[in-house]
C-alpha cells in the first residue's frame, strides 16, 4: 500500500485513516507499508528524485519543513500532528530490500518526509537496516538530518560511501528557538559535521532553509558560512525557504503572530506553487557562493549518483 492509498478505506469509521491501520503506540502510529521508495517532489530543491523515509513526521518541528503535506494525506494535521504524532514504518528495511532487489542504481535521499535520527529512532532504531539493506544493494544514497543520533551509524555510512547533508541554515540561537524548536542547536550540528567527517564519512552542510527577512542579512550568511567552514565541512549547499502547499499555511500563521509586518512581503515574494523568485534566490545563493569560496569550500549539490545495480555486477562477473 501505498501512503496515499491510506485516505480510501472504511469511510464509515470517522476516526483519521491512519489510525485505522496503525497500532498506536503512544505518540507513534505503526504501520506497516507496502512501498517505501517514494517519488520527491521537483520543488523539494535537492539532487535525488526519490527518497526512503523511516518516519513520517518529525519531532524537530521545523516551521517550514517541506514535509508537512504527507500528513494531511494520511488524515492528520500539517502543524502539530505533523510535530507531535511519528508515523512510524517498522517493515522500512524489509521493504526496502524487496524494492532495491529491481531498483536500477539511482540515489536516494533517506530522511525527507521526517528526520531519520529524531528521537523516534532511539525507540525503534529503524536506521541500521535501511543502511544495510542500501549498502547489500550498492545503491547510493544521501542522509539529511540534523539529529547527532547518526554518529552512532558513522562506520556503516563511511563503509556504504553514504552522504550525510546536515542541515545548519543559520547560528542564530533565537532563530533556532522560535522556528527549529525541536532541533538541535546549531552548535550541537556544528559539533555533528565536526565528528562526522572525523569519521570519515562524506558530510557536507544543506543550508536548508534560508529564511527570507528573518536569516538573509549579509552578516548572518557571513556568520554561518565562517563557522560551518570551522567545523571542517568542505561543501555547502544553500537552499532557500519552500512555501508548498501543507507549509505555506503554517508557516504564514507563524509569521503573522511572530512578524506581522513581513507578510506582505512574504506573499510577494513567493509564487503559488511555494517557491521564491528567481530573483531573490539567486541573489541568496549567490552571496553564499562567494562566501563559499572565502573559506575555500565547494558551494552547492554534487550531482546525484548512479551505481550498477549489485546484481546487475555481480552477473557481469
Ligand atoms: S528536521 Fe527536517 S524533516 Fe524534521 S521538521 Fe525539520 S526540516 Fe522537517
Amino acid at each position: 500500500m501505498g501512503w496515499d492509498a491510506l485516505s480510501l478505506v472504511d469511510a464509515a469509521d470517522d476516526r483519521p485513516p491512519i489510525e485505522r491501520r496503525a497500532v498506536v503506540r503512544g505518540d507513534f502510529l505503526e504501520l506497516q507499508a507496502r512501498t517505501v521508495i517514494e517519488r520527491v517532489p521537483p520543488a523539494a530543491g535537492i539532487a535525488q528524485r526519490w527518497a526512503v523515509s523511516p518516519y513520517r513526521g518529525c519531532a524537530h518541528a521545523c516551521r517550514g519543513c517541506g514535509a508537512r503535506a504527507g500528513h494531511r494525506k494520511l488524515g492528520l494535521d500539517e502543524g502539530r500532528d505533523f510535530d507531535t504524532r511519528i508515523v512510524v514504518r517498522p517493515n522500512v528495511a524489509e521493504r526496502l530490500r524487496a524494492e532495491l532487489a529491481r531498483w536500477d542504481g539511482q540515489e536516494l535521499a533517506v530522511g525527507l518526509g521526517g528526520d531519520c535520527y529524531q528521537a523516534a529512532e532511539e525507540t525503534y532504531r529503524l536506521m541500521p537496516g535501511v543502511i544495510a539493506a542500501l549498502a547489500a544493494a550498492g545503491t547510493p544514497f544521501t542522509v539529511y538530518t540534523k539529529g547527532a543520533a547518526v554518529l552512532r551509524d558513522a562506520a556503516p555510512l563511511a563503509r556504504a560511501g553514504a552522504r550525510v547533508a546536515v542541515s545548519i541554515a543559520f547560528v542564530d540561537e533565537r532563530i533556532r528557538r522560535a522556528v527549529e524548536p525541536g532541533a538541535p542547536p546549531a552548535q550541537a550540528r556544528l559539533e555533528l559535521v565536526s565528528a562526522l567527517v572525523e569519521a570519515g564519512v562524506d558530510c557536507r552542510v544543506v543550508m536548508a532553509p534560508v529564511l527570507p527577512l528573518l536569516s538573509d542579512a549579509a552578516d548572518q550568511l557571513s556568520a554561518t558560512v565562517r563557522r560551518i567552514a570551522s567545523a571542517g565541512a568542505r561543501r555547502v549547499e544553500p537552499v532557500v525557504l519552500r512555501l508548498p502547499a501543507g507549509t505555506r499555511a503554517w508557516y504564514l500563521r507563524w509569521l503573522a503572530q511572530a512578524h506581522p509586518q513581513l507578510v506582505e512581503r512574504y506573499e510577494e515574494l513567493y509564487d503559488r506553487a511555494g517557491l521564491p523568485s528567481p530573483g531573490y534566490e539567486g541573489r541568496i545563493t549567490g552571496q553564499i557562493e562567494q562566501l563559499c569560496r572565502v573559506y575555500g569550500m565547494e558551494c552547492g549539490a554534487p550531482p546525484a549518483e548512479r551505481r550498477e545495480p549489485r546484481a546487475a555486477q555481480l552477473a557481469l562477473v
